[in-house]
């Protein structure tokens, strides 16, 4: 049996978590689990419309845990983050699936945390002081805590951010890889490159590989070439139903290279 509780404020959830316990945001992954007969003692949820909200604090750009990807298309502010949500689901997950459960959902999704991940997201955990670096909450997530928002930088210029997802199913076919990138640049040259990976390892990974090849180079077809060589560096892809990981790592840098091509061009 699966007993519901319902507490006004993630501190107080915070609180009443345990070991029997799993915390449910829109649950699109958790609730399927339920009905599959996956045992879950303790749902635990919350009603704070706060956690829904989306604000603008100078160039951060603050999400509360359980925003959807659908308020996330709605939000003029999210543009650049349009094509990364629009890719989530179908219209009913989207209607569902949070910002925060994204953070957690297990491989092969995470599409949207992947594109948190190359933007430098941080998130802010339930009693844990200030916002954390993405990168430390995904290697560690399994005790991470509760999730009350995502902090992004706004992106200088929003055609330095670039998101591709290669599916079998289209539209709404899940992962076999994702890819974004991050690039700013000075002068035409990348300053602080950040590619992240997602459905190529446990959970979305940041390619050192690729970051150091981008750093400092003008984006053309000789630095993509270069990144591409590197792209399968420090990732870990599984075999599984959708790809195997031969095929993963064949295809990575060729889908990275697409992807450094379309924002070359802007
Ligand atoms: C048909 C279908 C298609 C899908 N397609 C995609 C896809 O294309 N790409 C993709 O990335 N995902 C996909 N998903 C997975 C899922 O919908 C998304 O990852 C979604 O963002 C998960 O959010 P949720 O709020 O529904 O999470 P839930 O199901 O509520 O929770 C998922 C996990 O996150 C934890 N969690 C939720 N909120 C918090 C919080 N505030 N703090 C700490 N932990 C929390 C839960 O305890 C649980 O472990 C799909 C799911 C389905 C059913």
């Amino acid at each position: 049996m699966t007993t519901l509780e319902t507490y006004p404020t993630m501190e107080d959830a915070a609180r009443a978590m345990g070991a029997d316990a799993t915390f449910l945001g829109g649950g699109t992954v958790v609730m399927r689990a339920v009905n599959e007969g996956v045992a879950t003692p303790r749902l635990i949820r919350v009603t704070d419309p706060g956690l829904a909200q989306i604000s603008t604090v100078g160039e951060i750009l603050r999400l509360g845990a359980s925003v959807t990807m659908a308020d996330v298309l709605a939000h003029r502010d999210l543009a650049f983050l349009h094509p990364v949500a629009r890719q989530i689901g179908g219209p009913q997950v989207r209607n569902m699936a949070t910002v925060a459960g994204n953070l957690f959902a297990e491989h092969p999704y995470g599409d949207f945390a992947t594109a948190l991940l190359a933007l430098g997201a941080h998130v802010t955990m339930t009693g844990q002081g200030g916002p954390r670096a993405i990168d430390d909450v995904l290697r560690d997530r399994n005790r991470a805590g509760l999730v009350s928002a995502v902090e992004i930088p706004r992106p200088r210029d929003v055609r330095s951010f670039g998101f591709r997802k290669v599916s079998r199913v289209k539209p709404k076919g899940v992962s076999v890889l994702c890819i974004a990138a991050y690039l700013p640049r000075e002068s035409g040259r990348i300053r602080g490159a950040r590619v992240a990976f997602g459905a190529m390892g446990p959970t979305p990974l940041r390619s050192s590989g690729v970051e150091r090849a981008l750093e400092g180079q003008m984006l053309d077809t000789a630095t993509a070439e270069g990144a591409a060589a590197a792209a399968t560096e420090g990732l870990s892809p599984a075999t599984d139903q959708i790809a195997t990981e031969w095929y993963r790592r064949e295809v990575a840098g060729v889908h990275l290279k697409r992807l450094l091509t379309e924002m070359e061009r802007g």
